[in-house]
């Protein structure tokens, strides 16, 4: 049966809803990649179906983003939140009520782009159940993550052989840095087509500006040296790295340091657990009067908070691209990372910040002091960074790319489909 609309297209991102408020729990990267990838390939003319699974009685069902962008929340399991190692039992239901929609919209999706290994089984699924073209973003890899964790989920052969299917069978993975590309082919397997899209951001949102006003605007002194964290609370981030460096820096006394640490979390939930462990180290190192917390950062505020910061640092365990570091450099601000994955990519190393060995406390020490203590030289790397997130890193780009390959492989299966999406009236 062919389908009613020619290019209407579905994202699916079971567990990483991409209109839910982001920066806690499980809320973070992929939300924003499926989010913004959305609203920019409908700019070019997709009609842009998001589905994700509905985690909250008060979420609406279908969320209209624009005339040509929606998320659309299916009932998966109980309507409450359910952490991504538990989710798994409860993909025939997604898939169930996915098919079930389709029914009732009297069409069928002919390509359909999965998010994180959960959406790709259900890709796998659906493909044995209608003919569908099927693009995959992994996020994360299981084979990575269960390299650097002691407590490995009972999911984590399932996801493993999962991820593995999902490389060699599907119609392309989109791999978001050439690091992330390499880990696929060494860890997951040398069959299945692969292709390199990084990230992106929004660089009309980050780097209007300037740090002077960013920081009147937040009520922090022009002579503060502000070291700034953002993300989730969990510990493969590296907090604790960071935080155990500032104690180490050679500023630290200075009566103008400040770290500020931002990410949303929930008391009692593994976010808010994080988020106290990191406070009880601040004060046993007595950095308390120098560490601030301002919890979830919302729109609003994350561009003033990246402007006004005189170093952003990701001191990830691993990251497979890591959006914060783009956000940073977009806002002309340098940025101390981890030597890891996509971060080896986006930050470039003595030009738009630097790199250092992961969970090496001595290295982050090092390398913040050398940015704080040289203003001229962290307004150089700020530059380099905003150039080169404007050349290399936005939406428009990604959907570009992407935009390609869904007509390529649309026209290989349905020729009768045309070479571009049409631009609705
Ligand atoms: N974020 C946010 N508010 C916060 C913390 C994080 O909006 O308080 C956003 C951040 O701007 C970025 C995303 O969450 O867009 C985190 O993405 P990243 O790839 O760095 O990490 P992940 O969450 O995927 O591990």
């Amino acid at each position: 049966m062919l389908p009613t609309r020619k290019h209407r297209i579905a994202l699916i991102s079971v567990d990483g809803d991409p209109a839910a408020e982001i920066g806690q729990e499980e809320a973070g990267g992929q939300n924003v990649y499926v989010r913004q990838v959305g609203y920019a390939l409908a700019e070019q003319g997709w009609q842009v179906d998001m589905f994700t699974r509905q985690s909250s009685p008060e979420q609406a069902t279908i969320v209209q983003h624009g005339p040509l962008c929606r998320t659309i929340r299916l009932k998966t399991g109980p309507t409450e939140f359910i952490g991504r190692d538990h989710l798994f039992e409860h993909l025939p239901e997604f898939i169930a009520e996915f098919q079930t929609f389709q029914r009732e919209q009297g069409f069928q999706y002919r390509l359909i782009h999965t998010n994180y290994w959960l959406s790709s089984w259900v890709g796998m699924e659906l493909k044995k159940q209608q003919p569908l073209i099927q693009l995959h973003t992994y996020h994360s890899l299981g084979t990575v993550k269960y390299s650097a964790i002691s407590d490995i989920p009972a999911i984590a052969s399932k996801r493993i052989a999962v991820e593995k299917a999902c490389l060699e069978t599907v119609d392309r993975v989109v791999a978001t840095s050439p690091q992330e590309q390499q880990h696929m082919r060494r860890l997951v397997s040398t069959k299945g087509k692969i292709e390199v899209i990084p990230c992106g951001t929004d660089v009309d949102k980050f780097g209007l500006i300037q740090r002077s006003a960013a920081r009147q605007e937040l009520g922090i002194a022009p002579d503060v040296k502000m070291i700034l964290y953002v993300g989730r609370f969990d510990q493969r981030k590296g907090i604790e790295t960071l935080v155990r460096a500032v104690a180490k820096s050679s500023l630290r006394d200075h009566a103008n340091l400040q770290l500020v640490i931002g990410g949303g979390y929930r008391p009692g939930h593994s976010d808010g657990i994080e988020r106290d462990r990191i406070a009880s180290i601040v004060a046993e190192l007595g950095l308390e009067n120098c560490t601030t917390f301002p919890g979830r950062l919302d729109e609003a505020v994350i561009p003033s908070y990246y402007a006004a910061a005189d170093v952003c640092v990701v001191p990830s365990h691993y990251e497979p691209f890591g959006l914060v570091a783009i956000e940073a450099m977009a806002s002309q601000t340098p940025v101390v990372a981890s030597d890891v994955g996509g971060l080896q990519f986006t930050v470039v190393p003595e030009v738009t910040g630097l790199l250092v060995p992961p969970k090496d406390e001595v290295a982050f020490a090092t390398a913040i002091d050398r940015i704080l203590l040289n203003p001229n030289w962290r307004d150089q790397l700020g530059e380099a960074g905003r150039q080169r997130v404007e050349i290399a890193f936005s939406w428009y780009s990604v959907a570009s790319r992407l935009t390609q390959i869904y007509t390529h492989l649309l026209a290989q299966t349905m020729p009768s489909i045309e070479s571009k999406p049409q631009i609705a009236a």
